[in-house]
């Protein structure tokens, strides 16, 4: 028996997990099994280390709903045993795939975090060492005996953010991620510095986890740009057996008056589909009845998504779908703050 924290290592694929080959230059996938032995930081840390691998890991990019419901799955079965998650994925879809496991679990009482790295496992200059091992060591932090973050995060480059708040934002540097409406939750230095104030803090009394895992994937995500055309709009909302879309406006929540688009918008909602109103800008929120341009969506029933991001709208319409919520209930859920991933 040892008091170490057990913490469960999940990797699905993504560039962590790869390693050059010197004769051929190509990246080839890991035997992740292995990790603990190869990577010798891994031992000294004061964790116990168990880990399980997709049997096919995947980029990314290849992420659906399917394999969003097998990471929670892990979790979900694991949950008794361990004491905190560490989940290895590509940082492509990163932010979508952590903002809809964050929604799947209500009373979430441990860490589970998602990192990645720019760079392989084996490559020289990686960043994968370093996001790795924070990651296990936030996963392991406990004070009186509880665990410190209770909350789906996302780890990066010196920094752990509420994953339902984070966005990528660069394909290059290692700063890949950021979290434009909601500040870290940790920051690395020569001490982890965890800031308890913005911490998820569910309630003391024991709260049994509620896992649910239907998720809806009928929905759209419709950008608008000056000069966009009825055509496009009424093609959007006529796709079959479409459920919810998440209207991409700008600035503060606003769109163009033209009566035909608040038409084919009103039209969309009376066949009772969910249409979110999400701001293009990295930050700030939107605010419905601010400006004309925004008064008429107010008045037709568009919902607020406030300040939330693009992917996190995504997981929580996904989400709430499967919940088969009435309209209003609908409405009133996604304007409340869930996870925290709205102010
Ligand atoms: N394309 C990769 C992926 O998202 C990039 C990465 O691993 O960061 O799976």
């Amino acid at each position: 028996m040892t008091n170490k924290p057990d913490i469960l290592l999940i990797y699905t694929g993504g560039t962590i997990g790869m390693v050059k080959d010197y004769k051929t230059n190509a990246l080839k996938a890991f035997d992740f099994s292995q990790i603990v032995e190869k990577i010798p930081e891994l031992q000294q840390l004061n964790c116990n280390i168990s880990t399980i691998s997709f049997k096919e890991p995947i980029d990314s990019s290849n992420m659906d709903i399917n394999y969003y419901i097998e990471i929670a799955e892990t979790i979900a079965n694991n949950y008794e045993k361990f004491d905190g998650f560490v989940i290895l994925t590509g940082s492509d879809t990163m932010s979508y795939i952590s903002s809809a496991i964050s929604f799947m679990f209500e009373n979430l009482q441990k860490p589970v975090i998602f990192t990645g790295s720019q760079l392989p496992i084996g490559d020289f200059r990686t960043d994968a060492k370093e996001n790795l091992v924070t990651s296990i060591e936030i996963a392991s932090a406990k004070e009186n005996n509880e665990p410190i973050v209770k909350e789906v995060g996302l780890y990066f480059e010196y920094k752990l953010y509420r994953a339902n708040r984070t966005t990528k934002i660069s394909a290059e540097q290692f700063e890949a991620f950021t979290s434009m409406n909601y500040p870290p939750l940790v920051k690395s230095g020569v001490h982890l510095n965890f800031n308890k104030m913005i911490l998820l803090n569910p309630t003391s009394e024991k709260q049994e986890l509620i896992f649910r895992k239907n998720l809806v994937n009928d929905i759209v995500v419709l950008k608008l740009f000056p000069g966009i055309t009825e055509k496009v709009v009424k093609a959007i909302i006529s796709i079959p057996n479409l459920k919810g879309i998440i209207l991409e406006t700008y600035g503060t929540g606003n769109a163009p008056t033209k009566n035909w688009f608040l038409h084919l918008l009103e039209e969309a909602i009376n066949k009772g589909i969910h249409i979110v109103n999400v701001t293009q800008c990295t930050g700030g929120s939107v605010l419905m009845g601010h400006y004309e341009t925004s008064i008429n969506l107010k008045r037709i029933g568009i919902i607020n998504g406030k300040d939330i991001t693009t992917e996190s709208a995504i997981a929580k319409m996904m989400y709430l779908l499967g919940q088969n919520l009435p309209k209003d209930d609908f409405k009133t859920y996604f304007e409340t703050s869930l996870r925290g991933e709205i102010n």
